[in-house]
Order: C-alpha cells, then structure tokens, then sequence
C-alpha cells in the first residue's frame, strides 16, 4: 500500500534486535542526553553510514512503501504535460533546467522525460537539461540505471554535480547533494514524496508552556528508546511556534521550510516555477510522525534504519517561507489535480489501445489507487510557486493590450493547451 494519510502513531513490536543505528544512537543518547525528533529523524534516514534512505531506499512494490509515479506511468506524463503547459504559458523560454527534489527510483524522471520526447516537435528549440538533488548514493545508482542504462561519471571535474550522464532520450543529467550546488537558470522545480521525509521538530502545549518532545533511551529497557519531554522551553519552542497557535501538539520542518525559501528566490530572480505533491494539510493536524516498514505501519522508534519515517507536510507553512516572492498556488487534492490535468481522457486511449485484460484491469486498478478518496485521491495534495506576474498581471495603465487574460495555470484550473 501507499503511505496512506496520517493516523495515530502506531503500536508495532520492535522488530529485529539492536542493530548498528540503534547502537550508535543508544551510545550517543547515553553520552550526551536526548536530541530532538528532528536530529533522530536526520540520523535515521540519511546518516551517511546506516541511515534508510542512504542503504535501503524503500521506494517501490519490493520496497517499503509505493508512490504514485511507481503505481501508474499516467502521473507522470501528466506531470510532464504541467511543465510543458506552464513553459508555453510563460512564453516558450530558450532554454530550462528540469530540478527534481528526492527522484527516489527515477520513474518520475523517466515518464516526463518520455512526455519531452513525445513532444519534441513542441520542445524542439528548446535547450533542456535535468538536475536530481538526491542524498543516497544507492538510489542515484539507481536512478542512473533508470534513466542513463548506467552510462555516467561520477565526480566530473568542471562541474558543481556528483554525476553526470545523458539519458536515453538524449538529455543531459547532473546529479546533487544539495539544492545549493545546482547551478542558477530558469528552472522547473519537482519535489514528490520529498518534504515528507525531511526532519520534524516536534512540540506539546503543557501547564508550563510549550515544551519539545525528544527521543531518549529508556532507562528500564536495554536499548529501547522513548519519548520525553524537554524540562524547560528549547531554542526550537521559541523560534517555531506562533504566539496565535490554538493547538494542542504541532510538528515543523525547518528544513522544508528553508528549501521552500531557496525556490521561491531561485524563481523570483531567474523565473520558472515548482510543483509540489505530498500528503499534508493546511496547518490543522497534530501528531503525524509514522514509519513504514514493508508497506506497514511501523513504530517510529523501533530498529531506527530499517525503516522509512514520515510526517505530513505542513502546506501553510511552505506558503509563508515563500515569503511572498512568488505566487502559491494550491495545496489542491490530487484527485482534483488529475482530473484538471486529464486523467480520465488519457485512460480512455490507454484503455482503447489495450485489447489484454490483464492490462485493463491493471490501468483501472492504479486509476483507483491515485483518484479514490479514500485511496490516494484526497490525502495527496498539490501546490506550485509561481512568478507572481504568471498569475497577476502587472498593473500597466499605459498599455490597454496587455489586459488580455492570463491563461489559468494547469491542474489548478482545467488544461487548455493550445
Ligand atoms: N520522489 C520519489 C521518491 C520519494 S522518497 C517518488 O515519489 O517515488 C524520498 C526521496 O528523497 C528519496 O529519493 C530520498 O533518498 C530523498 N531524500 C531524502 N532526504 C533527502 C535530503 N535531505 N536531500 C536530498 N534528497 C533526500
């Protein structure tokens, strides 16, 4: 199953015994005393050594948990259509950088790539090249795979990248660890599943004012971790929470927060724009911090390392760090996204092109995953920065053509493509 919306953490046994993250952490919490959710968190997916995503990557059906792209090559075309849409809507750009946040096994990448291929006679003067931010080097090795058939160079010396490679469409693709090194230029932002695994702080309204939750290890239980509280406000409880909070239990990630910040200035200066799809809500819930192990829900604090942790995405709080450079757009349920983008008319053709039963039935079930509300449809959500003058005319009194109406940004408003 996908990681489906939040619900209470869950109960799950430790599975296995103490392996050699718990270990560290376990020293490391004797030594020093509890660290916040967001420090075990970064420690747990992305130590360079044993963290989840930089051993298991978990991304897939074989993985620990399935994403959209992975269930059906129709999200991803879709997707490729939206950036095509918005770069005829901003006036057919010579050139543009495809920056995808967190590719996970590539196959997002892959299906937009294949839309640009399909589109060629559209995009044919148009200089593209893809830049993937991805920490893991076991997933770049797989993404490579994907895209490139393996053919890359690692560490290329004229370069801010990690890796270089040309997929099998002809494009070129740099691979980065951070969002930073990517060089400047009228870029297209995708970011899929990625805020969700970025690390949270987490907080609780208490008689004595907001106090941060953090992981310890349990004094009774040789190497079992446990959450307490701080006893008195942390730097986080001052910076993170809002004096008009109503409440009770509230999650932030500043780092989400930081790169959302870095996007809205990339585009203000060099222009382009970002879509962002994840599970989240617009600053209303409280404890969605949960693990994945085997496409089931797993405790947060057992056997750290082994499985994949997440929290919703907090839509309201990506809005302000825009800080009003750009435009936002959204969060919109995915559903409702899909549907704008023409989801049902492309499953009509695959269904027409398609006399196998096994296939049918196969496009129908993934249709079903990504649009059911009660499936993917609802819990997913979409949300864009765009330049502002991409949805508000600037105000030129002087020049009566320019009242002509802006064409509505795809996936928010129904697809006209001209
Ligand atoms: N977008 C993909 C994968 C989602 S999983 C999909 O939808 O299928 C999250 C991805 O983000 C993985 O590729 C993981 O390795 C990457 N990731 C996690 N933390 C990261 C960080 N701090 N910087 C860059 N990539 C990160």
């Amino acid at each position: 199953a996908a990681r489906l919306c939040s619900g209470a953490g869950s109960k799950a046994q430790a599975a296995g015994g103490a392996g050699a993250m718990l270990r560290h952490l376990a020293r490391k919490l004797r030594a020093s005393g509890p660290v916040t959710v967001a420090e075990y968190m970064r420690e747990a997916l992305t130590n360079p050594g044993q963290g989840y995503y930089t051993r298991r990557g978990g991304v897939g059906e074989s993985g620990d948990f399935i994403t959209s792209p992975e269930i059906s090559q129709v999200f991803g075309e879709l997707i490729g259509i939206w950036y095509i849409s918005e770069w005829i809507a901003m006036g057919k750009p010579s050139t543009f950088q495809l920056v995808e946040l967190g590719p996970g096994r590539g196959t997002l990448t892959e299906d937009i790539l294949r839309v640009f291929k399909q589109l060629s006679s559209v995009l044919s003067k148009c200089d593209v090249s893809v830049h993937l931010v991805e920490v893991s080097p076991k997933l770049s090795e797989i993404q490579a795979a994907m895209l490139t058939g393996g053919k890359v160079q690692a560490s290329p010396e004229d370069e801010s990248a990690y890796m270089k490679g040309i997929s099998k469409t002809g494009i070129p693709i740099f691979w980065y660890r951070d969002i930073q090194d990517v060089p400047p230029g009228y870029s297209f932002y995708l970011a899929h599943e990625f805020f969700d695994a970025l690390p949270i702080h987490k907080f609780q309204r208490t008689e004595k004012g907001w106090r941060e939750v953090l992981v310890d290890i349990d004094p009774e239980v040789p190497d079992q971790l446990r959450f307490v509280l701080s006893p008195s406000r942390t730097p986080a409880t001052q910076n993170f929470i809002q004096p008009e909070e109503t409440r009770d239990h509230v999650e932030v990630c500043p780092e989400a927060g930081v790169i959302v910040q870095r996007l809205a200035s990339r585009i203000e200066k060099d222009g382009g724009a970002a879509l962002v799809a994840d599970y989240g809500h617009d600053g209303t819930k409280t404890d969605t911090f949960r693990g994945f192990r085997n496409h089931k829900l797993h405790d947060v604090l057992s056997a750290p390392g082994t499985a994949d942790l997440t929290a919703d995405v907090d839509f309201s709080y990506l809005r302000k760090m825009a800080q009003g450079k750009t435009a936002t757009l959204g969060p919109i349920k995915q559903r409702e996204f899909l549907k704008n983008m023409g989801i049902d008319l492309r499953l009509q053709v695959l269904l027409q092109n398609s006399g196998d039963p096994a296939t049918r039935e196969q496009l129908l079930h993934s249709y079903d995953m990504l649009m059911n509300p009660e499936k993917m449809g609802d819990c997913f959500n979409f949300f864009a920065l765009l330049p502002h003058h991409r949805v508000v005319r600037p105000d030129k009194k002087d020049k009566p053509e320019s009242k002509s109406p802006l064409p509505p940004v795809a996936g928010f408003h129904e697809l006209l493509l001209k």
